[in-house]
Formats: C-alpha cells, structure tokens, sequence
C-alpha cells in the first residue's frame, strides 16, 4: 500500500467518525519556543491550553514535522527521520479513550479489501502508563486481548506533557512485534517500566494515544511532576507515523526504503556506483542521503534559508550532511542537482507547492552546496593533515586548537570537525575548542570598547560599582535630573579634576542618559555643573548596572563633588526613538513581506538612520524594496500604538514576541515593546516613540549584502528622511532647469540624450577608422624591399587591438599584386600592445609565416601570440622597445 493511500485511509477513516480534514500547517511553527513543528498537535495547541475556541469538537490532519534532535537517529535506527509526516486525530472536550482506542485499533486491524491496514493482530501489542487501569480495560474491551498482552510502561514512554505547567496525560503508544530478526524475544507481561533499547526496532512504536485529562501545576523533569487535578475538559491527540506504518505495510526494513523515500537511494546508487545493502556504514549513508535530501526540501519549501543560527543552521547542517555522505559514497560532483528532484518527483504528489516553487527551492539548495563544496575543498586537506599529525604523535585528541583553527580559518562548523573526526576514529577537545571560541567572542568585544575610547579595565569600573551600587538609570522617565558625580576616571584612573577641553568618563547617581545597548547609540547631550559645561560623547555600561559617561569639559574647570544638571539632548533622543522605532517597523514590515523567515540578525540605529540585518540568501527585488517602504509607511499612517511592558521570557514568548537568537536575555524580568499590537512584538530595551505616525517617514535608501546569507537594509527616518526626499527634489528641479523640460518628461529626456550620445559615440569611431585606413595607401606604398619580399613594419600609437588588425589586413590588400609581401603593425593604447601580422600567399610560399613575426615579436613586449601562417595576433604589456621588436619582424622576413 503507497504511502498516499496510507494518508488517504487515515483520513477518510476519521472523516467517516466526523472528524473535519485539517491540512497540514507549515514546518515552520508560529511558536517562538520551537524552531519546527515536531508533531500533529502543534497547531491546535490553542485549543489544547483553552486560549481559543475550537471551531469542531473532532479533527484529523496528516501534518509535515521536523524532529532535529533524531539526527543522529537517521540512519542508524530504522524508525527517524528528520522529516517525517504524522497522522492525527483530535478529540476537544468530545470523546476519550474507549472513543480513541475503538478508533484507532478498527483503522489498524480493519481488513485491507474493507479500507483498514489488515495488520495482523497477533503481533499488535498495546501499551498504557502504570496504574492506568481505565485504559486497560478499554484496551481489553474493544481488542478482546488477553491482560497479559497488555504492556505497562513508566512515565518516561507513557507520560505526555508539554514540560511546563499545563495539561498532561498519559498515553497509549500501539507497538508492532516485526518478529526475532529484529531483537531478543520478551514477554509482554513483565516488560517496562522502561522500553528495553534492543527491543525499540523489534517492538515498533508506530501510533501514540494521549489522554489528556491532567492539570500539571509543576514539570520539573519529563519523569517528575505535580498533577494539581483533572483537567475540566479532556482532550485527545494522537499521533501515527505515516512512514513509519508505510515500512510496515510495504514489507520494507526501515522508513527510508518505502515508496516516496527509496527512489533517491536508487539514485544515489546510480551516482556512486556502490550498492545498498552491501555493508551497513555505506547504507546508513545512502539512508542518511535519502532522509536529509528530502527534509531539506520540505524546509526550504517552507521558507528557511540555510544560514549559521537556528532554523537556518539546521538547514544548512542538513544539506552539508547530505553532501558530505554522498562524498563518502564516492561521489564527489554536486549532488544535490542530481538527488533533490528524485524527491521533489515523489513528495509533489501530496506536496504540490515543490513544483510551483522550485525555481526557488533548487537555487536555495543548490547554493548551498557550491558554497559548501568550496569550504570542504579547503578545510578537508587541513583536517586529514591534522590528524595525520594526532596519530603520527600516539594520540588519539584532536586539539581544540586545531578545531577552532578550521572553524576560524575554514568556516569548518564544529560538529563537521566532531563527525570526521569521529570517522577519522579520533576523539575533539571540546572545552578547549569552545574556551577559544569564548576568548575571541571576549577579544571582539573589548576591541569594540577599546574603539570607544575607553581604556579602564572592568575591574575598575567594578570597584565603582561595589562601592556606589548600580547607577539610577531614567532614561525612559526623562531627559534631565539633578545629580551627583559619584566617581571620575581620566586616562582609566580615578581622576579629581578636568581642565577645559580635557576628555574623562563620568559616573553620576543619576541620568537621563541612554547607554548604547540593543542597536541603539548613546544620548548626546551636556552636564551643566557651577561655572561650567560639559558635553556628553559617550555613554556605555561597561559592568551590568553602571552607566558611565564619556565627557570633554567645554567650558570652566571640572571637579566633581558639585551638583550637576544632566540634559539629554531633547533633539536627538526624538531622532534616536523615531530611528529605533523605525527599525522595529521596517522588520515587521519585512516579515510582511518576505514572510516570518526574514529573522533580524543585527541593527544599528541613530537619530535619522537605522541599518537591519536580516538572515535571507538572495538580493530583494526592486518591487520588494518598494514593498517593503509601503508595509513601513502604511504602519506609520495608520498611527499605531506603541507599548511596552516587563514580563518574563516565557510569558514574552507565549506572547509571540520576537527574541533574537544569540541574544542573551538575563533578566529575570525582560522588556517587551510591540507596535500595533501583535503586529510588531520585540525584546527590546530601547526607546521609542509613542505612535508610529511620530516616526515621520521611513524611506529605504539601501539593500545589499553582508556575508554569506545575511543581507542589509538602510533607512533615514524622520526629519533625515525627508532631508533625503527633499535633496532628491532639489536634483529633479536642477536637471529640469537644465534640460528646460518638465519633471514627468525628465526620463524621456535623458533617454534622448543618452541615445544621441551613444549615436555620436558611433559617428566619431567610424571617422576615426576612416583616418586609420586612409593612412593605409601610404603605408603600403612605403613597403621596403626584404629579399624580395615587400615588408611593411609600422608602429601605430594610439591604435587597439582591432584597429591594428583592420589596418594590417587593408595594408596587405593595397601591396603591389603578384610580389611576396608582409606586413606587421604594431599598436600601443593604454599600456596595452597589440601586435598583427599579415602576410599574402606569394610570401608564405617563400617562407614566411605570419605566426613566426607574432613570436619573434612577443617576447620584445612582454607577450605573447601567434595564428596562422596568413594572419597572426598577439600582444603584451611593455611599450618600450616597439621599434626593436619591429625590428626583429624585419629580421625574420630576411632570415626566411
Ligand atoms: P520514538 O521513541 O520511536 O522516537 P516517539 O516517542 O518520539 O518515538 P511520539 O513523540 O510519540 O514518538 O510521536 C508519535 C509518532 O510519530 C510515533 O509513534 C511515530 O510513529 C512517529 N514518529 C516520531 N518520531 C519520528 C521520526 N523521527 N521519524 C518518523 N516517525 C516518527
Ligand atoms: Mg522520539
């Protein structure tokens, strides 16, 4: 039975119950806390936790999942994919387990002629949860089993929750004995509590029933929790692994040898020259192959990029992973053109998206392993050289110095160093690889700050800290205190005093002042103190809780100890919010339009300019930029309100706000700022405007690249903007005066005058040619006497490569017919030299050759050439013996 048929059944089997057919929502979850959808119930989650309504009591669906942490799994067990589709029903508040195991046990048993898998009963063992009597005897009820078949396993098999506070339940997983060959023989009454390791390709868990039916107030562990109560609804989620079912159902050995998975083993097959089945490292390879090809499809299919955080590392793990075992294979061409649409040929069947969208899909992909093939190139010589070294020395550890040479120095990823290492039958220094990598996070950082100006070392600042606690910080209250200097550092040292036009870093009880932190810079702004000013260059908070200003004493002498007046500049924190703000609109608008794979991956933002980095491989469209300005603008005239409030981080994820990768959030409270609502949600510690029409106007001034998978959006944002627009006016109006025309004719114009000008262009080449060729009769009736051979050797500055070619030949036409004749021109324009030579048939039977002049020339200017006995080219780069190469042209006529 084809795997379509399998997912026909399933669905028409609950349909025919009143289940209402779900089509599979996207891999990519619209859930922050997952990079994938890893099972059916994903989204009716809401459902699930009582946020929403269901519109039905009953549903069923076949949904698309992504499991990343089976990786390892794939291949070497028979049952994971990294990709893998699971058929579920759902049951809210509506029926429960006697209504989900008669469900489940008619579909599985029902004869294959009557529209069931016909799965012989006698190798069908059901499982419960310990203590789960209830299930028990439904399981007994409906099955007509014997006690005894009925298999109790721990909570570590058998419990479901969602590791935090929420609803649980226990679960009911169906298990499939495929018989001796494929584990040790057990008995069913005294298994569990936990699934013995070599009985889990024997026992095969192919459906999970989960009876949802407890109110969990605590998940410490998956095995250790509080259940506070029933839940008042119960619900039920199950989940059948449709590939899983499919191997069992076409008599295969494992998932990746059924109908929609094997043909990509054929091919590999094909490409190799190696056989399935011949021995099990070379077959976890083609299985490996075939499993990651298609994951890695369905997840660009669905919008990722590969890139080297998140959704886009696993794509990117995936793809090179497939590479990287088709190299072992023996294949070392690309792969990926070859393989990826034998699996697109089968899962456009169901998924019929691949095929619209495979221009994209195939160009994705395919990147990728040109990159990747370049990366290997180079970083695979260094590796072997590497652990040649390791053994040659007696050891068996690669040093992490070693690893993060190749992660440094040859984009190697580490768990690329840790595989081959592994197959190399060597062992990692982790630590020292990731203690490296720290130093050098730690190094870039202190650079940043060392660019800053500031040269006291933490420690000091520390000292501060301890000894005034953390600064009072009112940047989001105000723009002006009264304060105090607490402490004062000139050079890095404690300093008592600055002179007018002196430079130190000032510590204050108080400020307005913003420290620069999120992609924001620091305030601008002056620190008035008696009989003086100073003026704020800097604000940072080099430890957590202190503010530190970067001042210059602009007037009077400074001691601190006086009171102070602290005045962020009102200007520039309008500016700075309007440009934070922007940014926060241009990515929601970006997501808006590229869809919610287009992640932030770095901004920056001062008073009237902002720059986003976004994970994405290809260049936007001039109608996408354009887009992108509308999305933006339209939020700004529609007047948004903007909103910020503490929570935690779950509570900031549940509420879909966005957390950047690789940002730590340390706070036990994080900050949340959203923009019309859900429409815009961040993590940000930023300050902003309070509606977005005060943001004035964003225009997009540029898009480009920034490394591999990254690419960069610029903007100017409210006075700056219009700035912008205005000055691109201002030209409009300069060119108008000049060309006296209107600004709608403008384009029209300048075509016109673009095309004249390429027409004149044009007119002056062929009157230059023509003086060129005029000078040809001269030339010709110059030719001087070579044994008898009518010899022109000219030199023709000025002239190119083609002009020298066209006035050789013309030259050669106009020598006197029925006499040997030879001609050689040598041109210089540039600092380029263009030989030719052409000789007539009368010469060449005297032995001249065309080809010899071009090499006797060559090397006297520094080229070479040759051609043919009648026309010979050549040139080269040294313009200063012409002559003597000319000369020597002469020569090789007379020494013909
Ligand atoms: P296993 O212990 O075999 O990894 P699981 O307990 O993780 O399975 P569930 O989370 O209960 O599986 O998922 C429900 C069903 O989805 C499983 O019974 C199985 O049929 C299928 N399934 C789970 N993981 C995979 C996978 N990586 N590849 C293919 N099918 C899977
Ligand atoms: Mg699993």
């Amino acid at each position: 039975m084809d795997t379509a048929e399998i997912r026909r059944r399933f669905v028409s089997h609950f349909e025919a119950a009143g289940h209402t057919a779900v089509p599979s929502a996207s891999l990519l979850a619209d859930d922050p806390n997952l990079l994938f959808v890893p099972a059916g119930m994903v989204p009716f989650k809401p459902y699930f936790l009582g946020q929403e309504t269901p519109p039905y009591t009953r549903a069923t669906s076949v949904q698309k999942c992504v499991r990343t942490p089976d990786i390892e799994d794939v291949g070497k067990t028979t049952r994971h994919g990294t990709f893998f589709e699971m058929c579920g029903n759902f049951s809210f508040g509506d029926y429960f387990k006697e209504g989900a195991i008669e469900l489940a046990w008619d579909l599985i048993t029902k004869p294959v002629a009557d529209g069931g898998f016909g799965l012989d009963e006698s190798r069908l063992y059901p499982s419960v949860l310990i203590g789960d009597d209830e299930a028990v005897g439904f399981w007994r009820k409906v099955t007509g089993l014997p006690d005894e078949r009925i298999v109790r396993l721990g909570r570590k098999e058998n419990y479901w929750s969602m590791g935090v506070p929420g609803p649980g339940g226990p679960c009911s997983e169906i298990l499939y004995d495929r018989g001796p060959a494929w584990g040790p023989d057990f008995d069913p009454a005294t298994l569990g509590p936990d699934m013995p390791v070599a009985l889990e390709d024997r026992l095969l868990e192919f459906w999970n029933l989960v009876f949802m039916q407890d109110e969990l107030s605590a998940v410490r562990s998956k095995e250790d929790f509080d259940i506070a109560g029933s839940l008042p609804k119960k619900n039920i989620d199950t989940g059948m692994g449709l590939d899983r079912v499919a191997f069992l159902l076409q008599g295969k050995q494992n998932m990746y040898e059924i109908d929609v998975m094997f043909p990509v083993i054929e091919r590999a097959m094909e490409l190799s020259g190696k056989k399935y089945g011949a021995n099990h490292e070379d077959d976890v390879r083609f299985r490996v192959v075939a499993d990651h090809v298609r994951s890695s499809m369905m997840l660009i299919g669905d919008g990722v990029t590969p890139g080297n955080e998140g959704r886009g590392y696993v794509l990117r793990r995936l793809l090179r992973r497939a590479v990287r075992s088709m190299r072992l294979l023996g294949y070392d061409d690309r792969a990926l053109p070859e393989l990826m649409p034998v699996s697109r040929d089968k899962m456009a069947e169901t998924y019929s998206d691949l095929s619209r969208d495979w221009d994209r899909i195939a160009r994705v992909a395919y990147a990728e392993e040109d990159a990747f093939r370049k990366t290997l190139q180079a970083g695979t010589q260094i590796f072997d050289l590497a652990a040649q070294e390791v053994r040659s020395s007696g050891e068996t550890r690669l040093s992490g110095a070693k690893a993060f040479a190749l992660h440094d120095t040859y984009g190697f990823p580490i768990d690329l160093t840790l595989e081959m290492a592994s197959e190399a039958g060597l062992s990692v220094d982790e630590d020292g690889f990731r203690g490296l990598m720290a130093e050098q996070r730690q190094r870039a950082k202190d650079d940043a700050r060392s660019k800053k100006g500031q040269h006291a070392d933490t420690g000091v600042y520390r000292g501060i800290l301890d000894e005034h606690g953390p600064t009072e910080w009112l940047a989001y209250e105000t723009l002006q205190t009264e304060s105090k200097a607490l402490a004062l550092l000139s050079g890095g040292a404690p300093a008592t005093v600055l002179a007018q036009g002196d430079i130190g870093e000032l510590v204050l009880d108080r400020t307005p002042f913003y420290a620069e932190s999120g992609g924001q810079v620091a305030d601008a702004g002056t620190i008035e103190f008696d009989g003086g000013r100073l003026e704020v260059l800097d604000v940072q908070r080099p430890v957590r809780g202190l503010v530190v200003h970067q001042v210059r004493v602009v007037d009077g002498e400074f001691h601190p100890g006086s009171r102070l007046l602290a005045q962020v500049d009102p200007e520039w924190r309008t500016g700075a919010r309007q440009a934070h703000s922007g940014t926060h609109v241009v990515h929601a608008a970006l997501r808006e339009v590229l869809g919610p794979s287009a992640l932030q991956s770095g901004s920056y933002n001062r008073p009237g300019y902002l720059r986003l980095d976004f994970g994405w491989t290809t260049g936007l469209s001039e109608q996408q930029v354009r887009d992108l300005e509308t999305v933006s603008n339209n939020a700004l005239r529609a007047d948004l309100p903007v909103g910020w409030q503490y929570m935690t981080l779950p509570e900031a994820k549940e509420w879909g706000a966005i957390a950047l990768f690789g940002e730590t959030y340390d706070d036990s409270k994080v900050r949340v700022v959203e923009i019309g609502g859900p429409w815009s949600r961040e993590l940000c510690g930023g300050t902003h405007v309070e509606h977005s029409s005060q943001i004035g106007t964003i225009v997009i001034t540029g898009e480009s690249s920034v490394g591999s998978g990254n690419r960069r959006i610029e903007a100017l944002t409210g006075v700056e903007g219009f700035g912008y627009l205005a000055r691109e006016r201002d030209v409009v109006a300069q060119l108008t005066g000049l060309l006296k025309t209107q600004p709608d004719d403008l384009v029209g114009r300048v075509g016109d005058l673009v095309e004249r000008l390429r027409q004149a262009e044009k007119e002056i080449e062929k009157a230059r040619v023509g003086q060129l060729l005029a000078a040809a009769g001269q030339l010709a009736a110059s030719a001087v006497d070579v044994n008898g051979v009518q010899v022109v050797a000219h030199r023709a500055d000025g002239a190119g490569g083609g002009d020298v070619r066209t006035l050789a030949l013309d030259v050669r036409g106009r020598l006197p017919q029925g006499a040997p004749g030879a001609v050689v021109i040598i041109g210089a324009a540039d600092g380029k030299v263009s030989v030719v030579a052409a000789v007539n048939d009368l010469a060449r039977e005297r032995g001249v050759s065309a080809n010899d002049l071009v090499r006797a020339v060559g090397p006297l200017v520094g080229g070479k050439g040759g051609g043919k006995d009648d026309v010979a080219q050549g040139g080269g780069t040294d313009t200063s013996r012409i002559d003597e190469a000319l000369a020597a042209a002469v020569a090789t006529v007379s020494n013909a």
